[in-house]
């Protein structure tokens, strides 16, 4: 079954076009990435549809790798996942992103990705503390974004530390609503605080009416459980239009900024002019 179970890994890898020797060199390289400086973190922002200001930004992590350029998440995170490099990794980009935060002029929330290894490591949520404690941020102004399958791992665990973590005061946003084991009952359990969209279903919205459907059929129930919902992956004005119309709080997309080194956003982290 052991080799059964690689050989399925390797043809996985192989359809990925990502040959055996490459990926232990990339698994290699990522326990470095941390100390060697190579990561970065981008913001996109996050808006509020109905006045059009900035609310937020969705931390999103890059590696610059000296030889290969940059090596997009989707590809780097599942083996820091694998291997355990994702907590030196998560808890750098929480660090990061809470100090960063913490100088802005703005109040305005991070929201930063947080994997099912992390949420289920020992410490997650004192960890979480610490870090808020030591970069002096406001709690209510960092949103944890958790995907429904990093809780199915151990539902009673994750229920116990996302419980720990609201009560520092931290938002829970549950991502990528609708693509993975989508249950009903895990949004009225946990203790989310938002309800995220995932762009699969933004995309199409204004062109397909099945999409149309599932979007208002999420809309109705965040309405329902007294939850904003923030769509993703907005990229025509379209797209945005059908949001507004059908009352969604919050959007993010290309459209409304595309993730970029926190000082493209200057204007939106600074404070008013005194008059
Ligand atoms: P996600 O959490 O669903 O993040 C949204 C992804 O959509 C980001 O991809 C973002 O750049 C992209 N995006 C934003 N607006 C648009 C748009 O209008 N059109 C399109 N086509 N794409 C858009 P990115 O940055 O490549 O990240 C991919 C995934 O990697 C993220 O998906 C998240 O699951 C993961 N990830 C990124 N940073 C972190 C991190 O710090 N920790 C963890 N655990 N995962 C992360
Ligand atoms: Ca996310
Ligand atoms: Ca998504
Ligand atoms: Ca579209």
């Amino acid at each position: 079954a052991k080799q059964e179970g690689r050989g399925r890994l390797r043809f996985y890898e192989a359809r990925m076009g990502l040959q055996v020797r490459e990926r232990r060199q990339i698994e290699h390289d990522l326990r470095h990435a941390v100390e060697r400086g190579e990561l970065k973190v981008f913001y996109q922002p996050q808006t509020r549809i109905d006045s059009g200001e900035a609310v937020g930004f969705e931390a999103l992590l890059r590696w610059q790798h000296p030889e290969r350029g940059t090596v997009p998440p989707n590809l780097f995170i599942p083996i820091a996942e694998e291997t355990g490099s994702i907590l030196p990794i998560g808890e750098w980009v929480l660090r990061e992103t809470c100090r960063e935060a913490a100088t802005w002029e703005k109040p305005l929330r991070i929201a930063v990705n947080v994997s099912a290894v992390q949420l289920h490591a020992p410490g997650f949520a004192e960890l979480v503390h610490e870090v808020l404690f030591t970069t002096g941020l406001a709690p209510a102004r960092l949103e944890l974004e958790i995907t429904e399958t990093a809780l199915i791992r151990d539902l009673p665990r994750a229920l116990a530390t996302l419980r720990r973590i609201k009560a520092l005061g931290v938002r829970i946003a549950m991502d990528d609503f609708g693509t993975g084991y989508s249950s009903l009952s895990n949004l009225r359990a946990f203790p989310f605080d938002k309800i995220k969209i995932d762009s699969s279903f933004t995309r199409s919205v204004d062109t397909s009416e099945q999409a149309a459907t599932i979007v208002r059929t999420v809309l109705g129930l965040g309405r329902g459980l007294g939850l904003p919902v923030l769509a993703e992956g907005v990229e025509t004005s379209a797209e945005l239009a059908f949001l507004g119309a059908e009352a969604c709080h919050e959007a993010q997309g290309y459209l409304l900024g595309r993730p970029a080194p926190i000082g493209a956003f200057g204007h939106l982290t600074a404070g008013r002019l005194r008059a």
